[in-house]
């Protein structure tokens, strides 16, 4: 199959996410921040994050990639966008259900609470779990191996990095509200893990 029908996913799986984030993301710089946990360590994460985000796009845009290229096939592609679609549904759910309550890195909020409902029910990180459904999404869709696998690599290392800091972060604030919590939800994925 033409590579281009691949890129034209891309580029609109990333307008919508993007699209997301600035509608819904930007309600929460009203609200200032109480504390920062933002440490260099979580900075040089961020950065990757961005990187792995933006290497599917330079594969778009230009032929930087081209000694990874591979055949584009019809099954991965399908798989990929719906993948794709799942994962920005539970980006949107999940950026709606955090509310003010969101910040793209670890810090707590003037007023914040602790969301347990809507996707926040049975796991407590389901934004990252659509980030990384995302990748997977990607890494079917993308016929090339550098750009393909570079959003799954780049998160699974940030949140490999991040959760247990985050939970330190958010055990510390909520205390006892937040081992209730984490006592009946699963990280990830919802019964599994
Ligand atoms: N890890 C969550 C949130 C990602 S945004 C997810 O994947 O869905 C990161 C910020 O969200 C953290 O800095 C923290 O301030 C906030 N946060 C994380 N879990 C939260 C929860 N259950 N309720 C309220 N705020 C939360």
């Amino acid at each position: 199959m033409n590579p281009w029908v691949a890129k034209a996913v891309v580029v609109v799986a990333t307008v919508v996410m993007m699209a997301i984030r600035a509608s819904l993301g930007h309600r929460s710089r009203s609200v200032k921040v109480a504390k920062s946990y933002k440490t260099p360590r979580e900075t040089g994460l961020l950065v990757l994050a961005w990187v792995g985000f933006f290497v599917p796009l330079i594969w778009v845009a230009s032929p930087a990639f081209w000694f990874a290229e591979y055949q584009l096939r019809a099954s991965p592609l399908v798989a990929g966008v719906t993948c794709l679609v799942i994962s920005l549904w539970l980006f949107y759910r999940s950026h709606a259900d955090l509310g003010t309550n969101w910040s793209i890195t670890l810090e707590v909020r003037e007023g914040h609470r602790l969301i347990t409902q809507g996707v926040y029910r049975g796991v407590r990180h389901p934004m990252y779990s659509a980030l990384l459904l995302y990748s997977v999404g990607q890494a079917l869709v993308i016929p090339n191996w550098v750009a393909g696998l570079s959003n799954l690599v780049a998160f699974a290392v940030v949140f490999a990095l991040r959760i247990g800091a985050e939970e330190r972060m958010m055990s510390q604030q909520f205390g006892n509200e937040y081992a209730a919590y984490t006592a009946r939800t699963k990280r990830l994925i919802p019964r599994v893990w």
